[in-house]
């Protein structure tokens, strides 16, 4: 095993999250060599130094293009807005690197279609930013799935709920230009699917709606500016195993700060989870005397790995950047060549044909089968 050398592109949001990551790895599953942060990349080489001293990188570009041709890049870390992933993560595996891209994949089913083609072309990994079904207690309610705890799923129920684009006054920002995709649906949509991936696999066809809250925002030049996305989807589906579903997303959903709310409904039982209390799963099993059948709630604890290389005491809990470290740490397993929990840019083209497959029924009306 070698000590791979990192490239990140993007400094903010995720950029910070992925630097964590790398950092982070080593010292917490004690398996893996540390990675080196070789360089770092931003819009300008000012704002490049500055960060490459803040997390530790030895060298920073302004250039993009310059760092994912460095022969001291092993793996380019894309965390830019939307409308940059796919040329940067195509340039960075035509160069022999290999990705971690920040979810959605693409903008454009197109985009997503000649990132697949790359990754393909140059063998190397290319894995998406899919990190909450990194949550142990994700894994734990695909085992209990796998066991049967539940029966047959027949109802799934997804809903994703932010309000950092509630107030109709914030300022208008990359999030809110078409170039950044569809809206709600490339923004949440695409974590919903990747826990349906996970869970029970594809979606066989799917009926959208989409709606903008607010027609307009604030811009920082003065003045207001249309806005291009949908911050509103909803989306019936019906998934390949028959079970139905919906899928509910808000961007601009007041009070809601990370709500990634999974209901199962099966023959035996159900299953609850909200990504807002990430360390707990609700179990209802049909069994007993009705009297005292209830919802019980499952502490996240070392019982569920990877939950153990973090801390060794149940009930305290990990939190968003820790399932960044384990997808970290899946996506080192897959480059030294074996079999790891990542959503790689071949299974991530079905989350990106589904998104289409809701953007159009959004758009034209119907149900439209997911190509
Ligand atoms: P952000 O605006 O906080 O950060 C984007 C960064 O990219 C900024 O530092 C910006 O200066 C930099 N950048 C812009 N143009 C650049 C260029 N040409 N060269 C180099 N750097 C450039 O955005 P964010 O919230 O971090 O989102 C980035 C990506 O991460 C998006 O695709 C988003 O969908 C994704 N994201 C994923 C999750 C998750 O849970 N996996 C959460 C939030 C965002």
């Amino acid at each position: 095993m070698t000590h791979l050398g990192i490239g990140l592109i993007g400094t903010g949001y995720m950029g910070k999250c992925h630097a964590l990551a790398w950092n982070a790895v080593a010292p917490v599953f004690g398996d893996v060599p540390r990675p080196r942060l070789a360089v770092l990349a931003e819009a300008t080489q000012e704002l490049a130094e500055k960060k490459a001293r803040e997390i530790g990188f030895e060298r920073a570009t302004g250039d993009w293009r310059t760092l994912v041709t460095d022969p001291a890049v092993d793996v380019v870390s894309v965390t830019t807005p939307n409308a940059f992933h796919a040329d940067m993560a195509i340039a960075a595996l035509e160069a022999g690197k290999h990705v971690w891209c920040e979810k959605p994949m693409a903008t454009s089913p197109a985009d997503a279609e000649r990132m697949l083609a790359a990754a393909r072309a140059s063998g190397r990994v290319a894995a998406l930013g899919y990190n909450y079904i990194q949550n142990p207690v994700i894994r734990l309610i695909r085992r209990l799935l796998d066991e049967d705890r539940i029966g047959t799923v027949n109802h799934v129920r997804l809903e994703m709920d932010e309000d950092f684009m509630a107030d109709p006054e914030d300022l208008f920002s990359w999030k809110s230009e078409a170039t950044s995709g569809y809206g709600a649906l490339d923004d949440f949509g695409v974590h919903a699917l990747s826990l349906i991936r996970v869970l029970f696999g594809g979606v066989r066809r799917v009926c959208g709606h989409t709606a903008k809250p607010y027609a307009d925002r604030p811009t920082r030049e003065g003045g207001r500016r249309a806005v291009e996305t949908y911050d509103i989807a909803t989306t019936l589906i019906e998934l390949e195993n028959g079970a139905s579903g919906v899928i509910a997303l808000n961007r601009s959903a007041w009070g809601r700060k990370g709500r990634i709310a999974v209901q199962l409904f099966g023959a035996k039982g159900a299953i609850a989870y909200d990504q807002e209390r990430m360390n707990e799963v609700q179990l209802y099993t049909a069994e007993g005397i009705r009297e005292t059948q209830g919802f019980r709630t499952i502490l996240a604890g070392p019982q569920h790995p990877p939950y153990d290389r973090f801390i060794p005491a149940p009930g305290h809990g990990l939190g968003f950047n820790d399932l960044k470290i384990i997808e970290c740490r899946e996506l080192i397993r897959r480059i030294e060549g074996e079999a790891a929990h990542l959503i790689e840019f071949e299974d991530g083209i079905r989350i990106e044909r589904t998104v289409d497959a809701m953007a159009r029924s959004a758009h034209g009306g119907g149900w439209v089968e997911v190509s």
